[in-house]
């Protein structure tokens, strides 16, 4: 069983090293443009949308299909845009946020099909800054299928946003230390959901990541990386690539959930599945799972990089590691943090789908109570949480791991 493994990692390093193609999105911008603010009008049936721009770019913009929305790209901006802006007429919400690096996205959501009817740029003139003009225009089904497709051309060409990790070879690591990659849910354009004290999750997400990664650090024992360390985003498939990538021992993706009953409290942790273990779970893994619809990324581009059997074949063991590190993840979180009286679930996630890296997903508290939320956005919480997931760290590697090897 060892040497079968052993030989389905080596096959799966193999197609992986054939296909690994980076092409980082542009390069990093030289831009300091800023964003002074956005705003919509609305002109008989035409919807106008006006980003202030402080310098000279050429955003640009394409549309996405189901659901309906239309995406601007721009470089690296700094925003400074202040609070949500009123959207109108077919607009029916909007986002924006770093989307790799030396790109941000603004995203449109349209209540209906329609067109850009027009798209142009203002110089500065009379005291007002450049302006960035869009014009949407109510139309059709057809009509905006057709706008997608000769939209195509710009879409932004980009492949992963992660720099190339350096090669570890999968032998035993020198310095004999695991590595732990921490995967702090949503961010940048894709905010995650918005507690009721006001904090976005993409926020709590990666508070909750440095206080684990601190915690692992500090024993000496860990090689710890995190997908993100700072506001941006990151496809859903990326962020397990990541940690293939850093031949991963462990993935751990954070996340902070919501529910309409507000008195619902407590952690949980997911393990990957094709059917949920109950409604919620099933619930939650539509919600997760949004994240590049969210986004705006183009969901037509399909990169698959090994082959079904080999997947299958790591896979059943790759999940046996993930169930046994999910209970005793949930073992000492009881006690320490508020934790959901089943709090281990199963339900179809795609950031959990690394064939070969044995994944959780932490959902570490609900954002929609309040008391949950507050200890979630706290020091405390956040050092408690740590101690719980470096104390089952700890006994995954000396009993579980160190048994099968
Ligand atoms: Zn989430």
């Amino acid at each position: 069983m060892l040497q079968k493994s052993r030989f389905v990692r080596q096959l799966l390093k193999k197609a992986r090293a054939l296909v690994l193609c980076l092409a980082a999105f542009g390069s990093a911008s030289s831009y300091a443009v800023d964003v002074s603010g956005v705003r919509f009008g609305q002109n008989g049936d035409t919807t106008r949308f006006v980003v202030d721009l402080s310098g000279d770019t050429q955003p640009k913009i394409f549309l996405l299909a189901d659901p309906y929305r239309i995406v601007i790209d721009l470089p690296e901006v700094s925003w400074k845009g202040g609070g949500a802006v009123n959207t109108m007429g077919i607009v029916d919400g909007y986002r924006h946020g770093l989307f790799t690096d030396g790109m941000y996205r603004i995203v449109l959501d349209l209540k209906n099909p329609a067109v850009v009817a027009n798209a142009f740029t203002l110089p500065a003139s009379n005291g007002r800054e450049r302006r960035y003009v869009v014009d949407i225009k109510p139309s059709n089904r057809s009509q905006f299928l057709a706008a997608v497709q000769s939209s195509k051309a710009q879409r932004s060409q980009y492949r992963t946003t992660v720099q190339s990790a350096p090669a570890v070879s999968n032998t035993r690591r020198k310095d004999g230390k695991h590595v732990i990659v921490l995967d702090p849910g949503h961010g940048g354009v894709d905010p995650g959901n918005l507690g009721v004290i006001g904090v976005h999750e993409k926020v709590i997400t990666l508070k909750i990541a440095r206080a684990i990664r601190d915690e692992l650090k500090r024993t000496g024992r860990y090689e710890v990386h995190m997908t993100r360390n700072r506001d941006i985003f990151h496809k859903v498939r990326e962020r397990f690539q990541i940690a293939r990538r850093l031949n991963a021992d462990l993935f751990i993706s954070i996340h902070a959930d919501s529910i309409r009953n507000s008195k619902v409290r407590g952690g949980s942790v997911y393990n990957l599945s094709e059917k949920a273990s109950d409604r919620e779970a099933e619930r939650l893994a539509a919600r997760e799972n949004k994240s590049d619809l969210i986004a705006g990324v183009n969901l037509d581009v399909v990169e698959d990089d090994v082959s079904g059997i080999l997947i299958e074949l790591a896979q059943r063991e790759t999940m046996n590691y993930s169930a046994q590190f999910a209970e005793i993840l949930v073992g000492e979180m009881k006690g320490r943090v508020p934790t959901l009286q089943r709090a281990h679930r199963f339900a179809n996630l795609g950031v959990l789908k690394a064939p070969d890296v044995p994944s959780v997903l932490l959902e570490a508290g609900y954002l929609t109570n309040r008391s949950n939320a507050q200890f979630l956005n706290s020091s405390r919480g956040q050092k408690l949480i740590a101690e719980s997931t470096r104390r089952a760290i700890d006994k995954y590697f000396s009993t579980i791991v160190i048994q099968s090897r």
